[in-house]
């Protein structure tokens, strides 16, 4: 569900037409629906109503501080997975008792802006990490708050970069290990406070059933851990659920709500998400404009002013954005490849895809692009990222100003001319 559509011949986000935005903003911009983003937010809370629970906005799917503040105000809580992003997270007006900081690395540094910025817990996904973490809030005289990021090898059967809960993947503890080091931080560790168990098995999951063999391991794990004395009381189910790109037909929160909650059923837990993807992916899109058109022997190239740089997605994945035309004045339909201007073959936002008949100068809207889209986006090329806009109603706000060339070098410097440096390693040599 969203609020982009036709108008007539015109495509709207909200009540704004597109080709207004455009006008006065430029190409490539992201565009995000304020309505779709609390609509959102609130169907997972309702899912959620009849129980203890917290939706933690994973920052990482759409980091762009308007958006986590349209989330902040909702009430909604935030999961991190670096210093940056909690940064982001206090720029937006987060309660830190509603962020949890998820990840493999966290670094030393990282590990303490989260303790005295008070954060509600850490999501530990190695022995390591777990002990860093007690060293580091000793230190500070703090406790840190943690759950244990289980790996419960459960397949949910998406594309592999985004699969993360199998023993081969890089995340989590197996669960074994992880029970033997709750038992450990209990005993053993002074600064740390097991309060919860964290799950979190991949992105763009289509299905009920790895979610809820997960949750069975999990909750299999919190009544052996209650029995060994542990006062668990969150459960954290990480994120993942899928949206519409093409014709998938994901759960809906709901659904997926009674799945959960007739799991978690008596347990007295606090139930934690951290949905990404379907909290921002189908409120944004991407408008682009026609570049040129260019009739190869074999294939239609529509040239256009967006790139890999902007979205990855299809790149990295070979995902499907649906496209559209801003202005629908073309019955006509051809079949092209989508492409961008990048030197490398990979550019590209659609392929062999049929789409209305343009020309150069049109504009167009990759539908879906909301989550891990411009958060991917990267210079390459050096080109400058694209402008992002929030629209509410009949109105809408520049959230992030498009990058210009001095951005494009800041922070760069020359080196003294190689004549000088020479000379200096002469003068050096005489002594
Ligand atoms: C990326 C990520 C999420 C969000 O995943 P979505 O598929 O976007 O919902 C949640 N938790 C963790 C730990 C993540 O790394």
């Amino acid at each position: 569900m969203h609020f982009f559509d036709y108008k007539g011949k015109n495509f709207y986000a909200e009540g704004v037409p597109v080709e207004k935005i455009i006008k006065e903003v430029g190409t490539p911009v992201y565009i995000y629906s304020h309505k779709t983003l609390t609509r959102h937010f609130q169907a997972y809370d309702q899912a959620f109503a009849a129980v203890p629970h917290l939706v933690c906005y994973s920052i990482k799917a759409n980091s762009n501080i308007a958006v986590l503040k349209t989330f902040a105000e909702e009430g909604s809580g935030f999961d991190i997975v670096s210093g940056g992003e909690l940064f982001r997270a206090s720029k937006a007006g987060a309660d830190p008792r509603k962020i949890v900081f998820s990840g493999v690395g966290k670094r030393e540094d990282e590990i303490e802006y989260a303790l005295k910025s008070n954060i509600l817990m850490f999501n530990v996904e190695s022995p390591q990490e777990l002990r860093a973490i007690d060293k580091i809030a000793k230190r500070l005289k703090k406790k840190a708050g943690i759950s244990i990021r289980v790996n419960p090898n459960v397949d949910p059967k998406t594309h592999p970069y985004i699969s993360t809960g199998l023993k081969k993947n890089k995340f989590g503890i197996e669960t074994e290990d992880a029970f033997r080091e709750y038992v450990y931080a209990k005993n053993s560790l002074k600064n740390v406070v097991p309060m919860g168990i964290d799950c979190h098995i991949g992105s763009q999951i289509t299905q009920l059933t790895p979610f809820v063999d997960a949750l069975k391991k999990t909750t299999d794990l919190l009544a052996r851990l209650r029995a060994e004395g542990l006062d668990i009381k969150y459960i954290d189910m990480g994120g993942g659920l899928g949206i519409t790109y093409d014709k998938e037909e994901p759960p809906h929160p709901s659904k997926y709500g009674e799945a959960v909650m007739k799991g978690t059923k008596g347990l007295g837990v606090t139930l934690i998400f951290e949905p990404g993807r379907s909290m921002v992916g189908n409120a944004g899109i991407l408008a682009t404009r026609v570049v040129y058109i260019k009739q190869g022997t074999e294939k239609n190239f529509v040239i256009v002013d967006a790139a890999m740089n902007d979205l990855a997605r299809p790149s990295l994945y070979g995902s499907y954005h649906a496209i559209k035309a801003v202005k629908a004045n073309s019955k006509n339909e051809i079949t092209a490849d989508v492409v961008g201007p990048i030197c490398e073959s990979g550019d590209f936002l659609a392929k062999d895809r049929i789409i209305p008949e343009v020309k150069a100068g049109d504009a167009l809207a990759v539908m879906s692009a909301g989550a891990y889209g411009f958060s991917m986006s990267s210079n390459y090329n050096t080109r400058p990222r694209a402008a992002e806009v929030l629209v509410r109603g009949k109105e809408f706000f520049v959230v992030r100003k498009r990058e210009n060339l001095k951005d494009l070098i800041r922070g760069e410097e020359l080196v003294p001319a190689v004549k000088k440096a020479a000379k200096a390693v002469r003068k050096g040599a005489k002594k």
